[in-house]
């Protein structure tokens, strides 16, 4: 029997017609090129998305077409990420830190049929455009004065927003249609899209915003750090609408010292962003503090918060930090650690310990651990495995590919690459991803867990472990660490030392190379594919 309920459609242009009616007055915020402040509210951000979608159709867009975003996190920027989908098209958003080739081919993949690109990025952008084989129209915005585009099919955005009116009828009935489109930044091979419907991201939303996720609502202010770029910067523009929170937008601005101002000055609750960040903005505040005690959250993913900042922010400067997991396949929130009754008794730094874990399963998505014979592991917090989930939210093919047992299980799970354990209450601690590991006379060690360890030592600013190729033992650990400023002569045995009481013997690095920065990815993350191959040709150790 069938129950009798409506079938409504997930769709986004739902939540946006929510924040209108019940959060028009809202605002957004958005620090622009020149330093200044664009401001406006919720129902402006309606009534242009509406007249947005009028210019897409104008240029041509039909639904289904992809359209392609060139842009830092800015007000243009979301209503894109609004009126695209709510056209029926797919917005694709470009990462502005792919290499050229990886940029060309993402564009090509996708078949995008317009660009829109953030004019402080257009030189970027104008190095593929030779290449690029099926975009009829580039539409800018932002152009600093004096600057001539070399593209081809230019428009300019606020010209084509002046040419049309606000009425417009959402383009979307069917939930499953596509509304998003996302390549992973992708370590080996080409990358490869994500194709996110209406209906995936709508519940991922909901799951976002609920108390046991980032507890969103109507009280917060929110800096998404993460880029538009990256993994639909989380979904809190999506999220922040339906919870009717206000949105701070940083453009181009991602410096500690302009981001320390921003949380200060537009009294922001919840900052977003990968740990590269906050812990530049950690020294940042200790050496100019700040008033930032309006932070009731410092969300933090991408890559593990090492412990020792964790710490750093909750005791020196009061700030709760708030670890979650996810991936560009997972909409990307998977987890987020939050504590639960049992804790609040615990010391601080157990507390702690517990916050350096990546969190519980928001509630929709299913996780498992499994062995290299796809044997499910126990939930014992010692045990480790590959990360496996399901859910409403999580990609079960890439755009264009066939799907393959290295991604997706015979059963329906997705593969998610990364090691964890899983604790009896169901915390995830993720241990490595499974080829950063490193597999040493045939035991695993997790680089992630001596480069926090690392990283907690006073003079020591980063550290990435990778493995070497060992012939005796297969591989073994190599550590390359950034000394903090003030570090003096740092030395392989006093980090040892430091490493000896908390780890066996045979996880100690035997190499350790010093460096002045660590390379990372497009998306702030330690590139070890870097490391390795620069440990290859002899440059490192
Ligand atoms: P991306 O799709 O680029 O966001 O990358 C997803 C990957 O980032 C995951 O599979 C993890 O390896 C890593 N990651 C994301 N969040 C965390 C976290 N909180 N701790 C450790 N690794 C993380």
């Amino acid at each position: 029997m069938q129950g009798l309920m409506m079938n409504y459609p997930l769709t986004l242009d739902r939540i946006l017609e929510h924040a209108n009616r019940i959060y028009p007055h809202k605002r957004i915020s958005t620090k622009q090129i020149d330093g200044s402040m664009h401001r406006y509210t919720y129902a402006d951000l309606y009534s242009r998305v509406k007249r947005l979608a009028n210019v897409l159709r104008k240029l041509g867009v039909n639904p289904g077409d992809r359209v392609g975003t060139f842009a830092w996190n800015n007000y243009q920027h979301l209503e894109l990420y609004y009126a695209i989908p709510g056209a029926g098209a797919v917005c694709h958003t470009l990462n502005i830190r792919l290499f050229p080739d990886q940029l060309t081919y993402v564009v090509n993949h996708a078949e995008d049929k317009v660009v829109f690109i953030d004019g402080t990025l257009l030189p970027l952008f104008e190095r593929v455009a030779d290449k690029i084989e099926t975009v009829e129209h580039y539409v800018l915005f932002n152009v600093p004065p004096g600057v001539e585009s070399k593209l081809p099919n230019t428009v300019m955005y606020e010209d084509l927003m002046a040419d049309v009116d606000d009425d417009f009828e959402w383009a979307v009935t069917d939930e499953n249609t596509a509304m998003g489109l996302c390549y992973t930044s992708g370590t080996t091979g080409n990358p490869k899209g994500v194709l996110y419907s209406h209906r995936s991201m709508y519940l991922h939303t909901i799951g976002e915003c609920h108390p046991n996720a980032l507890d969103l609502s109507s009280r917060d202010i929110v800096l998404p750090v993460v880029p538009q770029f990256h993994a639909m910067a989380w979904g809190l523009p999506y999220a922040c609408a339906l919870s009717g929170a206000e949105l701070v937008m940083p453009g181009p601005h991602l410096k500690p010292a302009p981001l320390a101002q921003l949380i200060d000055e537009e009294k922001v609750t919840v900052p977003a962003g990968v740990p590269s960040i906050w812990n530049a903005l950690y020294h940042e505040l200790k050496a100019n503090p700040r008033d930032i005690s309006h932070v009731r959250a410092l969300v933090v993913g991408g890559s593990a918060m090492p412990r020792s900042l964790i710490e750093a922010y909750e005791e020196q400067l009061g700030v709760n930090v708030l670890h979650a997991w996810g991936m560009t396949e997972m909409s990307p929130v998977g987890t987020v650690c939050q504590l639960q009754d049992h804790h609040q008794q615990l010391p601080n730094h157990q507390k702690w310990d517990v916050k350096a874990k990546q969190g519980y399963v928001v509630a929709g998505v299913e996780m498992r651990i499994t062995n290299d014979a796809g044997e499910e592991l126990p939930w014992d917090g010692a045990t480790m495995g590959e990360v496996q989930v399901r859910g409403p939210w999580i990609a079960r093919q890439y755009f264009r590919v066939d799907p393959t047992p290295d991604s997706f299980t015979a059963d329906g799970w997705f593969r998610t690459g990364d090691v964890a354990t899983l604790s009896e209450d169901g915390y995830m601690q993720i241990t490595d991803r499974t080829k950063d590991l490193v597999k040493s006379g045939g035991e695993w060690i997790s680089s992630v867990a001596l480069e926090n360890a690392l990283m907690a030592h006073p003079g020591v600013m980063e550290a990435a472990v990778i493995a070497i190729p060992d012939d005796q033992w297969q591989e073994r650990p190599l550590a390359v660490v950034v000394p903090a400023p003030d570090a003096g002569e740092l030395t392989a045995d006093e980090l040892n030392a430091h490493l000896a009481p908390n780890f066996a013997k045979f996880w100690l690095p035997d190499e350790y190379v010093f460096v002045e920065e660590i390379p990372k990815t497009s998306v702030g993350k330690f590139d070890k594919k870097v490391l390795r191959y620069r440990h290859a040709q002899g440059e490192l150790g």
